[in-house]
């Protein structure tokens, strides 16, 4: 079933709450470690794929992305896990940073521009 759109906040409240719901565990289900372990572990089977399609055991076809589609979406849920426990809001987090390496990216090109 694929809901409306939601916000970042909309859905990190719904993946703690599909968390209580499917684990109960709330000593696992609030924990930061426990989620930082597991959006580790996510980003290491993102990046499995990505080590096998360099390697050629793998083909770059529409199952395989489909397959890192999966595998970064798992990585995206961990991270809404952790932003709802610590009650961030991503979009503004996402805005700030932006803002902070829009400043820091664009004085660090200009500094190569007047180098070279
Ligand atoms: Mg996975």
């Amino acid at each position: 079933m694929v809901d409306k759109e939601l916000s970042f906040s909309e859905l990190a409240k719904q993946c703690l709450e599909d968390s209580e719901e499917w684990f109960g565990d709330l000593d696992v289900v609030y924990s930061i470690p426990y989620y930082t372990l597991c959006l580790a572990g996510e980003v290491g089977e993102f990046a499995n794929i990505v080590k096998k399609i360099e390697r050629g055991k793998l083909k770059f076809d529409a199952k395989t992305k489909y397959e890192m589609a999966m595998e970064l979406t798992d990585v995206f849920t961990y991270m809404l896990n952790i932003a709802a426990l610590l009650q961030i809001d991503l979009t503004k987090s996402y805005q700030i940073k932006r803002a902070i390496n829009e400043e820091r990216f664009t004085e660090e090109k200009e500094a190569r521009n007047e180098s070279s």
